[in-house]
């Protein structure tokens, strides 16, 4: 009798197909291709990809492409598990699915993203965010139904880049709708003069009506309260003021910052459970300059090093430091304005600022570019694992 016992295959659970978890699984699976040892499982509330940097646009009604993430996997071997987690048992190394289904894993990449900060009283109730495509189609559908009344206001929250971009787009789309944009900041704060200028041009020409330096304390079913006493009344209320994350690890013991996000050392390993690894807006990175903001141009790198990071261990090598250094900030104003910050690897703005029609393109070729990413990623995972490092921004002594 053969006695031999094959060795048991390593489960890689990747929760959360976004910019982050899916560049994590693609790259995992396309270097593992008929290994047998390694399995790779994707779980995912939607199969097709939810490109977030497009839903300002969903919420004005505009299709985008059906991009199926079992397609994209086929062929990998990787399996694809159409559900929402809904708790992390890391004692048993386990997830629990909505559907009931308990997934085992070895480890686990955690990429659940993150959604728009309702901790405002009454957003949860009465505002829309931009958090997933049902959300925006609901938005969508009530702006349509005002714009069709002749007229109405809609009060965007948050004067940050999705507020800002939100905002255009609305106004373009629905010239007879009367948008309020309301923040803390001046919109395009953080950005050179001559970006910020094109910024508050492009909003006059739509017709934005922007109030920087206020506070809304509530949100009303028939507008927002501010912090001075004052009401603006609105129609619909738009919140895209600050991020917040899944308490998925918090509630699971992983370590986790003030925000919720799980810390993670250089490899992108938890600090308190090296056998997760969490990517994008879900980790809280720690760079020489800080800990990451979340964003796609980041989030894509996390999700491939730590790819890479899984592979390293199970090889018995020790992981490479992740190292990343921005290089933009793309604003669109609309369909064919835009404004291109370009920035120092640590986010602070360079000199150069690209507006008007051809930043419109560049910010339209840079949304675009994730699903091909993916797609060569697929065929030739090396392609995936090219974005700036940083350089003395992101060097430390393990580095040099
Ligand atoms: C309107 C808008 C415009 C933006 N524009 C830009 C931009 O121009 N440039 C830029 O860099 N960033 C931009 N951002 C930010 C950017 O979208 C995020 O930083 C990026 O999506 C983070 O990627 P991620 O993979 O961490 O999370 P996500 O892309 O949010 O992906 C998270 C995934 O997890 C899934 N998920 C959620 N909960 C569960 C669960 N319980 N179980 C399983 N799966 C789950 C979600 O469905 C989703 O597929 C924009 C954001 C918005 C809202």
């Amino acid at each position: 009798m053969n006695s031999t016992v094959a060795p048991r295959r390593h489960e890689v659970l990747v929760l959360g197909a976004g910019y982050a978890g899916l560049a994590a699984a693609v790259q995992l699976a396309a270097r593992t291709r008929g290994r047998g040892d390694l399995r790779v499982t994707l779980v995912n509330p939607y199969d097709t990809f939810t490109e977030r940097l497009r839903l300002h646009m969903t919420a004005t009604g505009r299709r985008t492409a059906e991009l199926s993430i079992p397609e994209l996997l086929d062929g990998t071997g990787a399996e694809f598990v159409r559900g929402r987690a809904t708790a992390v048992d890391p004692g048993a190394r386990t997830v629990r699915i909505d559907d009931g289904r308990v997934l085992r894993y070895d480890t686990l990449v955690y990429g659940l993203g993150s959604v728009a900060d309702i901790a405002v009283p009454g957003a949860a109730e009465h505002a829309h965010t931009l958090d997933g495509p049902e959300g925006a189609a609901v938005l969508a559908d009530r702006l349509d139904r005002l714009a069709r009344r002749g007229a109405g206001t809609v009060v965007v929250g948050g004067s940050g880049l999705t507020g800002v971009e939100a905002a255009a787009e609305i106004a373009e789309r629905h010239p007879e709708l009367t948008v309020v944009l309301l923040g803390r900041d001046e919109p395009g704060a953080g950005t050179r003069p001559r970006a910020r200028a094109h910024l508050d041009a492009a909003l006059a020409r739509l017709g934005v009506r922007v109030r920087g330096g206020v506070e809304v304390t509530g949100v009303l079913p028939d507008g927002v309260a501010l912090a001075d006493g004052t009401r603006v009344p609105a129609d619909a209320v738009l919140w895209t003021s600050g991020t917040r994350v899944l308490p998925l690890a918090a509630a699971a013991g992983l370590a986790v910052d003030g925000r919720g996000r799980v810390v993670t050392d250089r490899a992108l390993r938890s600090v308190s459970h090296p056998d997760v690894y969490a990517v994008g807006d879900a980790a809280a990175v720690r760079q020489g300059y800080g800990v990451l903001h979340g964003t796609c141009q980041s989030g894509m790198p996390t999700g491939v090093h730590a790819a890479l990071s899984i592979l390293r261990t199970l090889a018995g090598k020790e992981p490479r430091d992740f190292r990343f250094g921005y290089y933009h900030t793309p604003v669109s104003l609309g369909r064919n304005d835009a404004v291109v910050q370009f920035t120092h690897p640590d986010g602070s703005p360079r000199r150069i600022v690209l507006t008007g029609r051809w930043a419109a393109k560049y910010k339209e070729t840079v949304t675009a570019s994730p699903w091909p990413t993916f797609v060569r990623m697929k065929k030739a995972p090396a392609s995936g694992a090219i974005w700036p490092r940083g350089g003395r921004h992101t060097r430390t002594r393990s580095t040099k």
